[in-house]
């Protein structure tokens, strides 16, 4: 047996100042902080699982081409089961393409604020995360990004936390004058107006990452995808090894998609409309919420934490953010169901008023 006296010795150094992901989970009665479906999850998901048979789990799940990427390549639109591969969750697949597209010491630049899982999987495989700030109307600074020569361009659109979607024509020039790999997180990309996941096979640098844990209502069952041309989604699998994704999780999720499309749909329609009227509601108050296409709305706020601790109070949690680039403090909204809106709305109010002066 080896002392103690080296264990300081045995992690990667450059994990050293790494804090690990820890979501907030003490629970509360309104989960507004992490952008799931707040209506539930898809009924033909329940239905799939009651049906799942338990006694084929001595089983690997299949491969190497699963129904699931079939439904995903139609749903998508590629038609063609090269262009998709699964993960463990998006983020999977985000670690995975860390590795599989850049050498350690390479540079990852992301717009900031994007998605925080971006630069953690970045350095986490080695790579040196480089922020470019995000312009004064909220969209990513082209220039900026280009200017980084990285290996690997992350953009997230619509982009989480501000919701802001990024115009096609900005995704086109940094596709076009960029060296490396271009990634576009499109986690949202169900509430939005426009998706690159059906054109992603015929850009050459170009790989889309989709989820099942937003709109689709199964952050639980742990399902993600990327989506390009097959010799990138090749390279992927090389950094992912086999079965990601367990056998129950591939039958629930293929049947979501067979049979829960129209439920998934309508409830993307009621986000959609609780989005506006949340927004509305809000500047009603006399605040000013950035425009949205996703499933929450930014909130601008000063002493962020702070009112989200008192909103807390109230058994409502949302998310806070301080200090922002270009943005300062803020709260990231989940939209949800009336009564939930309600409930926010009406604790809203005496948080900011209690904080105004804090
Ligand atoms: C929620 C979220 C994800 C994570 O998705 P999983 O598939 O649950 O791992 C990825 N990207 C962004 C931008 C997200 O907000």
């Amino acid at each position: 047996m080896t002392t103690s006296a080296h264990i300081d010795r045995l992690p990667r150094e450059t994990y050293a100042t790494l804090r690990p992901y820890v979501p907030l989970m003490t629970p509360v009665e309104v989960e507004l902080s992490e952008n799931t479906n707040q209506w539930g999850a898809p009924p033909a998901a329940v239905e799939a699982l009651k049906a799942c048979d338990a006694s084929a789990l001595f089983n690997y799940p299949s491969q190497p081409i699963s129904p699931l990427i079939e439904e995903l390549a139609r749903y998508t639109g590629t038609n063609d089961t090269s262009t998709i591969v699964l993960g463990c969750g998006s983020d999977d697949i985000l670690d995975c393409s860390m590795r599989a597209f850049a050498e350690p010491g390479d540079k990852l630049a992301y717009s900031d604020p994007t998605f925080s899982m971006s630069a953690y999987f970045g350095r986490t495989n080695g790579l040196t995360p480089v922020g470019v700030p995000i312009l004064p109307d909220w969209n990513i600074d082209v220039d900026g990004l280009l200017a980084t020569k990285a290996r690997i361009i992350y953009l997230c659109s619509p982009n989480n936390p501000t919701g802001t979607p990024i115009p096609e024509a900005s995704v086109r020039r940094i596709l076009d004058e960029s060296e490396g790999i271009v990634i576009v997180d499109e986690a949202y990309a169900e509430f939005a107006n426009s998706s690159w996941a059906a054109r992603a096979p015929n850009e050459e640098r170009l790989v889309v990452f989709r989820t099942m844990s937003k709109a689709f209502g199964l952050g639980g069952l742990r399902i993600g995808y990327g989506v390009g041309r097959p010799e990138l989604i090749e390279e992927i699998n090389k950094a992912s090894g086999p079965f990601k994704v367990n056998s129950i999780a591939e039958r629930v999720a293929t049947a979501t998609i067979k049979n829960g499309l129209p439920w998934v749909k309508d409830r993307v329609k009621d986000a959609q409309a609780a989005r506006t009227a949340l927004r509305e509601s809000l500047i009603a108050m006399g605040l000013s919420p950035l425009p949205s296409e996703a499933n929450y709305v930014m909130l601008p706020v000063p002493n962020a934490l702070a009112v989200a601790a008192h909103i807390r109070n109230n058994g409502i949690a949302v998310r806070a953010f301080s200090g922002l680039a270009v943005i300062g403090d803020a709260l990231r909204i989940t939209v949800g169901p009336e009564h939930m809106m309600k409930r926010l709305l009406d604790a809203l109010k005496p948080a900011l008023e209690a904080t105004r002066n804090a």
